[in-house]
């Protein structure tokens, strides 16, 4: 049990919570999307794929953010002086 919790980062939520949560974030959705009745976007607000919102390597063959930090923080250990 421990494990599990520990595998998702936190706390085991119950079900009351979890949907609370969800009724806060469709509230968001709607907010931000009124058109969207059904609140499809409820887990991720993003309605768009065009090439300005969606993933920069898909539409321009470019890393994403995520990506980038991600060689930074790699390179960042290559720079380091080793201890003499
Ligand atoms: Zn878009």
């Amino acid at each position: 049990m421990q494990s599990i919790i520990w595998l998702f980062g936190g706390k085991m939520r119950s079900r009351a919570y979890r949907r609370a949560q969800l009724a806060k974030r469709k509230k968001k959705a709607l907010k931000i999307y009124p058109q969207d009745k059904n609140a499809t976007w409820v887990n991720h607000l993003q309605g768009c794929s065009c090439h300005m919102c969606g993933n920069p390597r898909k539409h321009w063959k470019e890393k994403t953010l995520q990506e980038k930090k991600a060689d930074e923080f790699e390179r960042s250990f290559d720079k380091e002086i080793p201890e003499h």
